[in-house]
């Protein structure tokens, strides 16, 4: 039996643990379901996969808001609804295989690896890439991804093609590589744009043609590398 005053503590500190799983759904009710997210994996995956382990520990609390979540070197987790939606416009059943270029936390990679068969997702920044693979063992399942080093606005053509392909950061265009790695058919979802504002484009490579559409505007940190933002 722990003395008087540390059950004491111990009750406040329970109180000050917010109830991720609460959260989670919460987050789905009132930002991905309102707005448009139906595909019931995604909802399923969002509404499974604990955020707050990706989040750094300092900002955890802001798990579940509306907003991107600082990451350290000038890079975000996106807000949850651009996860969701990103994951939505790639139509994934669950056979695929998927390149994620931006690894960042994890977190997309995550909820892409809960999708699809597999995901191979890159990071240039080799603290991100180490970030995403801790954050990803640490939740147990590892979500069938596989980090790595290196330039992903030339895609990876070791394991090319991808029956899905999602950026996580912004374009001045849309990479030949990634465009050429992609299985037909197959799907991209990609911000393009300007350093400040994007739009994310949504392509789909069926019968030797390519079809683009504008999903919504958003606002992503800019893709570096060969094919990037210098
Ligand atoms: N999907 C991530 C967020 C990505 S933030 C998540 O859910 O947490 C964008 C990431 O893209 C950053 O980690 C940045 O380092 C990375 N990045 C920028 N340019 C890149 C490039 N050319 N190749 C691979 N990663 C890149």
């Amino acid at each position: 039996m722990p003395p008087r005053a540390l059950t004491a503590i111990m009750e406040v500190e329970a109180d000050l643990i917010p109830d991720w799983a609460a959260e989670r759904r919460g987050m789905v009710d009132t930002q991905l379901r309102p707005r448009g997210i139906r595909d019931p994996r995604v909802l399923a995956a969002m509404g499974e996969i604990p955020r707050e382990e990706f989040v750094p520990p300092e900002l955890r609390l802001m798990s579940y808001q509306d907003d991107p979540v600082p990451l350290g070197h000038g890079q975000t987790i996106s807000q949850p609804y651009m996860t969701a939606l990103m994951a939505q416009e790639l139509e994934l059943t669950g056979t695929e295989t998927v390149l994620e270029v931006g690894a960042g936390s994890g977190y997309a990679a995550a909820v892409l690896g809960a999708l699809a068969r597999s995901v191979i997702s890159i990071d240039i920044v080799p603290a991100m890439a180490q970030l995403a693979r801790e954050n990803l063992r640490r939740t147990a399942r590892g979500w069938n991804v596989t980090v790595l080093d290196g330039d992903g606005s030339l895609g990876c053509a070791e394991l090319a093609p991808f029956d899905a392909i999602s950026v996580a950061a912004a374009a001045p265009d849309i990479p030949a590589a990634l465009l050429e790695q992609l299985r037909d058919p197959g799907r991209l979802v990609i911000p393009v744009g300007s350093r400040d504002n994007q739009e994310l484009r949504v392509l789909r490579k069926l019968g030797g043609r390519v079809e683009l559409r504008v999903s919504t505007l958003c606002r992503f940190v800019p893709l570096r590398g060969g094919e990037g933002w210098s």
